[in-house]
Protein backbone atom coordinates (compact mmCIF):
# COMPACT_ATOMS: atom_id res chain seq x y z
CA UNK A 1 0.00 0.00 0.00
CA UNK A 2 1.12 3.13 -0.92
CA UNK A 3 1.71 5.47 1.95
CA UNK A 4 -0.77 8.78 1.54
CA UNK A 5 -0.08 11.78 3.34
CA UNK A 6 -2.25 14.54 4.61
CA UNK A 7 -3.26 18.23 3.58
CA UNK A 8 -3.93 21.07 6.06
CA UNK A 9 -8.08 19.86 5.55
CA UNK A 10 -7.69 16.66 6.04
CA UNK A 11 -6.01 17.16 9.09
CA UNK A 12 -8.75 19.64 10.19
CA UNK A 13 -11.53 17.09 9.53
CA UNK A 14 -9.78 14.30 11.35
CA UNK A 15 -9.85 15.88 14.26
CA UNK A 16 -13.27 17.07 14.35
CA UNK A 17 -13.78 13.35 13.78
CA UNK A 18 -11.42 11.93 16.53
CA UNK A 19 -13.71 14.69 18.67
CA UNK A 20 -17.08 13.44 18.05
CA UNK A 21 -15.82 9.68 18.07
CA UNK A 22 -14.18 10.43 21.42
CA UNK A 23 -17.23 12.25 22.55
CA UNK A 24 -19.96 10.01 22.01
CA UNK A 25 -17.99 6.78 23.10
CA UNK A 26 -18.04 8.34 26.29
CA UNK A 27 -21.35 10.32 26.56
CA UNK A 28 -19.58 13.07 28.38
CA UNK A 29 -15.76 14.42 28.42
CA UNK A 30 -13.38 17.13 29.29
CA UNK A 31 -11.31 18.59 27.10
CA UNK A 32 -8.11 17.84 28.62
CA UNK A 33 -9.19 14.32 28.69
CA UNK A 34 -9.95 15.15 24.73
CA UNK A 35 -6.31 16.28 24.00
CA UNK A 36 -5.01 13.36 25.71
CA UNK A 37 -6.26 10.77 23.90
CA UNK A 38 -5.90 12.56 20.59
CA UNK A 39 -2.28 13.99 21.32
CA UNK A 40 -3.51 17.47 20.47
CA UNK A 41 -3.01 20.45 22.46
CA UNK A 42 -5.67 21.74 24.88
CA UNK A 43 -5.63 24.79 22.79
CA UNK A 44 -6.43 23.19 19.26
CA UNK A 45 -9.00 20.80 20.70
CA UNK A 46 -10.62 24.03 22.31
CA UNK A 47 -10.73 25.85 18.49
CA UNK A 48 -12.06 22.38 17.19
CA UNK A 49 -15.01 21.77 19.33
CA UNK A 50 -15.93 25.83 19.54
CA UNK A 51 -16.62 24.68 16.09
CA UNK A 52 -18.78 21.99 17.08
CA UNK A 53 -20.38 23.80 19.79
CA UNK A 54 -21.22 26.96 17.50
CA UNK A 55 -22.93 24.11 14.72
CA UNK A 56 -24.98 22.76 17.68
CA UNK A 57 -23.45 19.79 17.38
CA UNK A 58 -22.15 18.87 21.09
CA UNK A 59 -22.61 20.67 23.99
CA UNK A 60 -20.95 22.23 27.19
CA UNK A 61 -22.50 20.46 30.59
CA UNK A 62 -20.88 20.80 34.17
CA UNK A 63 -20.56 17.80 35.78
CA UNK A 64 -22.85 16.95 39.09
CA UNK A 65 -20.68 15.06 40.57
CA UNK A 66 -17.56 17.04 40.62
CA UNK A 67 -14.80 18.10 43.96
CA UNK A 68 -17.49 20.49 44.64
CA UNK A 69 -14.84 23.56 44.85
CA UNK A 70 -15.88 26.89 43.88
CA UNK A 71 -15.08 28.27 40.80
CA UNK A 72 -13.41 24.33 39.72
CA UNK A 73 -16.51 22.87 38.42
CA UNK A 74 -15.54 20.71 35.76
CA UNK A 75 -16.83 20.90 32.29
CA UNK A 76 -17.48 18.25 29.87
CA UNK A 77 -18.76 17.75 26.59
CA UNK A 78 -21.56 15.90 25.36
CA UNK A 79 -23.64 15.03 21.55
CA UNK A 80 -26.73 16.82 21.58
CA UNK A 81 -28.94 14.58 20.62
CA UNK A 82 -31.93 16.72 19.71
CA UNK A 83 -29.00 17.82 16.84
CA UNK A 84 -29.80 15.37 14.23
CA UNK A 85 -31.20 11.87 13.63
CA UNK A 86 -30.01 8.72 12.06
CA UNK A 87 -31.83 6.09 10.16
CA UNK A 88 -30.64 2.68 10.70
CA UNK A 89 -31.88 -0.05 7.89
CA UNK A 90 -31.42 -4.35 7.93
CA UNK A 91 -32.32 -6.30 5.09
CA UNK A 92 -31.88 -10.07 5.73
CA UNK A 93 -34.19 -13.34 4.78
CA UNK A 94 -36.57 -12.64 8.10
CA UNK A 95 -37.99 -8.96 7.53
CA UNK A 96 -36.86 -5.20 6.57
CA UNK A 97 -36.45 -3.30 9.74
CA UNK A 98 -36.33 0.64 9.66
CA UNK A 99 -35.00 2.51 12.82
CA UNK A 100 -34.98 6.17 13.63
CA UNK A 101 -32.63 7.20 16.19
CA UNK A 102 -31.17 10.62 17.78
CA UNK A 103 -27.57 11.57 17.62
CA UNK A 104 -26.51 9.90 20.66
CA UNK A 105 -27.97 6.64 19.53
CA UNK A 106 -31.16 6.22 21.10
CA UNK A 107 -34.28 5.03 19.20
CA UNK A 108 -36.91 6.85 18.53
CA UNK A 109 -39.16 4.59 16.33
CA UNK A 110 -39.00 1.58 14.67
CA UNK A 111 -40.87 -0.17 11.39
CA UNK A 112 -40.76 -3.73 10.30
CA UNK A 113 -41.70 -4.68 7.03
CA UNK A 114 -41.42 -7.61 4.89
CA UNK A 115 -38.44 -9.15 3.98
CA UNK A 116 -37.10 -7.77 0.62
CA UNK A 117 -36.10 -11.59 -0.26
CA UNK A 118 -37.37 -12.29 -3.81
CA UNK A 119 -34.68 -15.12 -5.15
CA UNK A 120 -34.26 -15.42 -8.39
CA UNK A 121 -35.85 -12.02 -8.52
CA UNK A 122 -34.08 -9.32 -11.43
CA UNK A 123 -31.51 -7.21 -8.89
CA UNK A 124 -32.14 -3.68 -9.75
CA UNK A 125 -35.91 -4.13 -9.33
CA UNK A 126 -35.80 -5.51 -6.23
CA UNK A 127 -33.42 -2.46 -5.36
CA UNK A 128 -35.90 -0.06 -6.49
CA UNK A 129 -38.73 -2.05 -4.52
CA UNK A 130 -36.20 -1.89 -1.39
CA UNK A 131 -35.91 1.57 -1.41
CA UNK A 132 -39.26 2.73 -2.43
CA UNK A 133 -40.75 0.08 0.96
CA UNK A 134 -38.10 2.06 2.86
CA UNK A 135 -38.60 5.53 1.40
CA UNK A 136 -43.03 4.65 2.96
CA UNK A 137 -42.10 3.57 6.52
CA UNK A 138 -39.49 6.50 6.76
CA UNK A 139 -42.15 9.05 6.13
CA UNK A 140 -44.15 7.31 8.49
CA UNK A 141 -41.70 7.73 11.25
CA UNK A 142 -41.26 11.37 10.30
CA UNK A 143 -45.01 11.94 10.11
CA UNK A 144 -44.54 12.76 6.65
CA UNK A 145 -41.45 15.05 6.37
CA UNK A 146 -38.30 14.24 3.88
CA UNK A 147 -35.50 13.06 5.81
CA UNK A 148 -33.33 15.71 5.19
CA UNK A 149 -36.28 18.69 6.32
CA UNK A 150 -36.56 16.61 9.83
CA UNK A 151 -32.79 16.98 10.39
CA UNK A 152 -31.38 13.30 9.43
CA UNK A 153 -27.72 13.48 8.77
CA UNK A 154 -27.79 10.06 6.55
CA UNK A 155 -28.75 6.36 6.87
CA UNK A 156 -27.12 3.63 6.87
CA UNK A 157 -28.19 -0.57 5.69
CA UNK A 158 -26.85 -3.54 6.78
CA UNK A 159 -27.47 -6.43 4.66
CA UNK A 160 -26.75 -10.27 4.70
CA UNK A 161 -24.33 -11.21 1.95
CA UNK A 162 -20.85 -10.36 0.46
CA UNK A 163 -20.76 -6.17 0.48
CA UNK A 164 -18.72 -3.81 -1.04
CA UNK A 165 -19.49 -1.12 1.40
CA UNK A 166 -17.13 1.56 -1.18
CA UNK A 167 -19.85 0.84 -3.78
CA UNK A 168 -22.70 0.32 -1.74
CA UNK A 169 -22.96 -3.24 -3.98
CA UNK A 170 -24.27 -6.36 -2.67
CA UNK A 171 -22.08 -8.81 -4.30
CA UNK A 172 -23.64 -11.94 -3.34
CA UNK A 173 -26.77 -13.14 -1.71
CA UNK A 174 -28.30 -15.24 -3.61
CA UNK A 175 -31.37 -15.89 -0.18
CA UNK A 176 -32.50 -12.38 -1.40
CA UNK A 177 -32.00 -11.59 -4.74
CA UNK A 178 -29.91 -12.26 -8.32
CA UNK A 179 -26.73 -10.28 -7.55
CA UNK A 180 -24.71 -8.39 -8.02
CA UNK A 181 -27.10 -5.72 -7.05
CA UNK A 182 -26.54 -1.69 -6.87
CA UNK A 183 -28.28 -0.49 -3.02
CA UNK A 184 -26.44 2.85 -2.53
CA UNK A 185 -27.95 4.93 -5.56
CA UNK A 186 -31.55 3.75 -5.13
CA UNK A 187 -31.88 4.96 -1.70
CA UNK A 188 -30.04 7.71 -1.90
CA UNK A 189 -32.47 9.16 -4.42
CA UNK A 190 -35.14 7.63 -2.46
CA UNK A 191 -34.52 9.37 0.99
CA UNK A 192 -32.46 12.18 -0.52
CA UNK A 193 -29.65 11.95 2.08
CA UNK A 194 -26.05 9.99 2.15
CA UNK A 195 -26.45 6.24 2.58
CA UNK A 196 -23.58 4.04 4.00
CA UNK A 197 -23.63 -0.05 3.02
CA UNK A 198 -22.54 -3.41 4.26
CA UNK A 199 -22.76 -6.29 5.66
CA UNK A 200 -24.86 -6.72 8.54
CA UNK A 201 -22.47 -8.05 10.78
CA UNK A 202 -19.89 -5.47 9.84
CA UNK A 203 -22.71 -3.21 10.91
CA UNK A 204 -23.64 -4.94 14.05
CA UNK A 205 -20.30 -5.01 15.49
CA UNK A 206 -19.77 -1.46 14.72
CA UNK A 207 -22.90 -1.09 16.58
CA UNK A 208 -21.55 -2.91 19.40
CA UNK A 209 -18.16 -0.13 19.42
CA UNK A 210 -20.67 2.52 19.21
CA UNK A 211 -23.55 1.54 21.83
CA UNK A 212 -23.28 -1.09 23.70
CA UNK A 213 -19.70 -0.62 25.02
CA UNK A 214 -20.11 3.02 25.06
CA UNK A 215 -18.02 4.26 28.47
CA UNK A 216 -15.31 2.12 28.06
CA UNK A 217 -11.94 1.92 26.25
CA UNK A 218 -12.81 -0.08 22.79
CA UNK A 219 -11.68 -3.28 23.01
CA UNK A 220 -8.30 -4.02 20.63
CA UNK A 221 -10.02 -7.21 19.46
CA UNK A 222 -13.72 -8.04 18.69
CA UNK A 223 -14.42 -11.22 17.40
CA UNK A 224 -18.58 -10.07 16.75
CA UNK A 225 -20.46 -13.43 15.99
CA UNK A 226 -24.20 -13.22 14.91
CA UNK A 227 -26.13 -16.64 15.31
CA UNK A 228 -29.77 -16.98 13.72
CA UNK A 229 -30.98 -17.89 11.16
CA UNK A 230 -27.72 -18.66 9.68
CA UNK A 231 -24.02 -17.97 10.93
CA UNK A 232 -21.92 -14.92 10.51
CA UNK A 233 -19.14 -12.89 12.06
CA UNK A 234 -17.03 -9.84 12.30
CA UNK A 235 -13.56 -9.54 13.21
CA UNK A 236 -12.72 -5.77 14.33
CA UNK A 237 -9.42 -4.18 15.18
CA UNK A 238 -9.13 -0.91 17.04
CA UNK A 239 -12.79 -0.21 16.31
CA UNK A 240 -12.88 -0.98 12.64
CA UNK A 241 -14.31 -4.04 11.71
CA UNK A 242 -12.49 -5.95 8.46
CA UNK A 243 -13.97 -6.28 5.40
CA UNK A 244 -11.77 -8.74 3.94
CA UNK A 245 -9.61 -8.50 0.56
CA UNK A 246 -12.72 -9.40 -1.39
CA UNK A 247 -15.58 -8.07 0.75
CA UNK A 248 -16.28 -11.86 2.15
CA UNK A 249 -14.31 -12.11 5.67
CA UNK A 250 -16.37 -13.37 8.71
CA UNK A 251 -18.08 -16.74 6.99
CA UNK A 252 -17.70 -18.42 10.44
CA UNK A 253 -20.72 -20.53 9.39
CA UNK A 254 -19.03 -21.89 6.10
CA UNK A 255 -15.94 -23.07 7.78
CA UNK A 256 -15.66 -26.84 8.66
CA UNK A 257 -16.83 -28.65 11.87
CA UNK A 258 -17.25 -31.54 10.43
CA UNK A 259 -15.87 -34.42 8.06
CA UNK A 260 -18.92 -35.01 6.82
CA UNK A 261 -22.64 -33.69 6.40
CA UNK A 262 -25.33 -32.55 4.17
CA UNK A 263 -24.65 -30.26 1.12
CA UNK A 264 -24.61 -26.55 2.42
CA UNK A 265 -27.04 -24.54 0.13
CA UNK A 266 -25.03 -21.27 0.33
CA UNK A 267 -21.19 -22.65 -0.17
CA UNK A 268 -21.73 -26.12 -1.08
CA UNK A 269 -19.98 -27.82 0.79
CA UNK A 270 -20.24 -30.46 3.28
CA UNK A 271 -19.85 -30.00 6.66
CA UNK A 272 -19.41 -26.72 7.39
CA UNK A 273 -21.08 -24.83 10.88
CA UNK A 274 -24.45 -23.48 9.15
CA UNK A 275 -25.34 -26.59 7.24
CA UNK A 276 -25.60 -28.45 10.65
CA UNK A 277 -26.80 -25.84 13.06
CA UNK A 278 -28.75 -23.20 10.88
CA UNK A 279 -32.35 -22.44 11.36
CA UNK A 280 -33.03 -23.94 7.82
CA UNK A 281 -30.85 -27.14 9.46
CA UNK A 282 -32.81 -27.26 12.87
CA UNK A 283 -35.88 -26.88 11.45
CA UNK A 284 -35.82 -29.76 9.36
CA UNK A 285 -34.58 -31.83 12.20
CA UNK A 286 -37.37 -31.05 14.07
CA UNK A 287 -39.74 -31.13 11.59
CA UNK A 288 -40.48 -27.39 11.93
CA UNK A 289 -39.43 -25.70 8.80
CA UNK A 290 -39.77 -21.50 9.04
CA UNK A 291 -39.94 -21.90 12.41
CA UNK A 292 -37.80 -19.24 14.27
CA UNK A 293 -34.22 -20.23 15.66
CA UNK A 294 -34.57 -19.08 18.97
CA UNK A 295 -37.54 -21.22 19.80
CA UNK A 296 -35.80 -24.08 17.97
CA UNK A 297 -32.73 -24.13 20.23
CA UNK A 298 -35.03 -24.04 22.98
CA UNK A 299 -37.42 -27.09 21.42
CA UNK A 300 -33.83 -29.25 20.59
CA UNK A 301 -32.36 -28.45 24.52
CA UNK A 302 -35.99 -29.78 25.33
CA UNK A 303 -36.34 -32.90 23.40
CA UNK A 304 -33.16 -33.58 22.50
CA UNK A 305 -30.27 -32.83 25.12
CA UNK A 306 -27.68 -34.71 22.98
CA UNK A 307 -28.17 -32.81 19.85
CA UNK A 308 -28.27 -30.14 21.65
CA UNK A 309 -24.59 -30.67 22.90
CA UNK A 310 -23.70 -31.50 19.83
CA UNK A 311 -24.91 -28.27 18.59
CA UNK A 312 -22.98 -25.98 21.35
CA UNK A 313 -19.76 -28.22 20.33
CA UNK A 314 -19.79 -27.38 16.86
CA UNK A 315 -20.59 -23.89 17.87
CA UNK A 316 -17.43 -24.12 20.13
CA UNK A 317 -14.96 -25.99 17.69
CA UNK A 318 -16.07 -22.90 14.71
CA UNK A 319 -15.24 -20.63 17.56
CA UNK A 320 -11.73 -22.15 19.12
CA UNK A 321 -10.93 -21.71 15.51
CA UNK A 322 -11.06 -18.51 15.04
CA UNK A 323 -10.36 -17.42 18.70
CA UNK A 324 -7.02 -19.22 17.58
CA UNK A 325 -6.83 -17.44 14.85
CA UNK A 326 -7.59 -13.57 15.57
CA UNK A 327 -6.36 -13.76 19.47
CA UNK A 328 -9.18 -10.97 20.38
CA UNK A 329 -10.05 -9.54 23.50
CA UNK A 330 -13.51 -9.55 23.44
CA UNK A 331 -15.82 -12.39 21.72
CA UNK A 332 -19.91 -10.82 21.73
CA UNK A 333 -22.25 -13.56 20.89
CA UNK A 334 -25.14 -11.80 19.07
CA UNK A 335 -29.16 -13.33 18.25
CA UNK A 336 -32.07 -14.31 19.88
CA UNK A 337 -30.67 -17.58 20.91
CA UNK A 338 -28.21 -16.11 23.73
CA UNK A 339 -31.06 -13.56 24.95
CA UNK A 340 -31.53 -16.85 27.57
CA UNK A 341 -31.08 -20.09 28.24
CA UNK A 342 -28.43 -21.83 28.36
CA UNK A 343 -26.24 -22.30 24.74
CA UNK A 344 -24.03 -19.36 25.34
CA UNK A 345 -22.61 -21.07 28.56
CA UNK A 346 -22.51 -24.06 26.69
CA UNK A 347 -20.88 -23.26 24.28
CA UNK A 348 -18.21 -20.79 25.75
CA UNK A 349 -17.39 -23.83 28.46
CA UNK A 350 -16.04 -25.98 25.21
CA UNK A 351 -14.10 -23.30 23.75
CA UNK A 352 -10.44 -25.16 23.35
CA UNK A 353 -8.24 -22.84 22.90
CA UNK A 354 -4.55 -22.45 24.67
CA UNK A 355 -5.26 -21.05 27.89
CA UNK A 356 -8.25 -18.45 26.13
CA UNK A 357 -7.45 -14.95 27.48
CA UNK A 358 -10.95 -13.68 25.92
CA UNK A 359 -13.80 -12.86 27.34
CA UNK A 360 -16.82 -14.76 25.54
CA UNK A 361 -20.16 -12.37 26.84
CA UNK A 362 -23.71 -11.92 25.13
CA UNK A 363 -23.68 -8.79 22.63
CA UNK A 364 -25.29 -5.36 24.33
CA UNK A 365 -27.27 -4.86 21.77
CA UNK A 366 -30.92 -5.56 21.54
CA UNK A 367 -31.37 -8.90 19.01
CA UNK A 368 -34.61 -7.12 18.57
CA UNK A 369 -33.24 -4.33 16.90
CA UNK A 370 -30.69 -5.94 13.48
CA UNK A 371 -31.11 -2.47 12.33
CA UNK A 372 -29.03 -0.66 14.53
CA UNK A 373 -26.25 -1.78 12.84
CA UNK A 374 -27.86 0.44 10.06
CA UNK A 375 -27.90 3.19 12.44
CA UNK A 376 -24.21 2.59 13.44
CA UNK A 377 -23.26 2.76 9.61
CA UNK A 378 -24.73 6.00 9.21
CA UNK A 379 -22.86 7.20 12.38
CA UNK A 380 -20.04 6.13 11.35
CA UNK A 381 -20.18 8.30 8.08
CA UNK A 382 -20.99 11.44 9.97
CA UNK A 383 -18.37 10.69 12.24
CA UNK A 384 -15.92 10.83 9.20
CA UNK A 385 -17.49 14.01 7.38
CA UNK A 386 -16.79 15.34 10.69
CA UNK A 387 -20.58 16.26 11.65
CA UNK A 388 -20.18 18.78 8.24
CA UNK A 389 -23.12 18.08 6.98
CA UNK A 390 -25.61 20.97 6.55
CA UNK A 391 -27.90 18.94 9.05
CA UNK A 392 -28.13 21.64 11.57
CA UNK A 393 -31.95 22.70 13.07
ZN1 LIG B 1 -21.67 -23.47 4.08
Amino acid sequence: MTPRGFNAPDIHRRNRAGILRLVHRHGEIARNDLARALGLTRAAVTILANELIDEGTIVEAGSPDATGKAGRRKIFLRIRPESGMALGIGADAERLQVLLSDLAGAVLGERTLPSPATPGADGAAAAEKLASNVAGAVSDLLGGRTASDAGVIGAGLGVTGWVDSGTGTSLREPRLWEGPVALREPLERALGIPVAVDNNVRALALAEFLFADTHSSAPSGLLFVKYGPGVGAAWAAGGIPWPGAHHRSGELGHTLVEGDGPPCPYCGRHGCLESLISARALGERLGRPGARIEELCAELERVDPSAFAQLAERFARALGNAIELYDPAVVALYGSPFRQGNLLVEIARRVESNERPCEIRRSGLDPDLPALGGVALAFERFFLDAGSDAHRQ
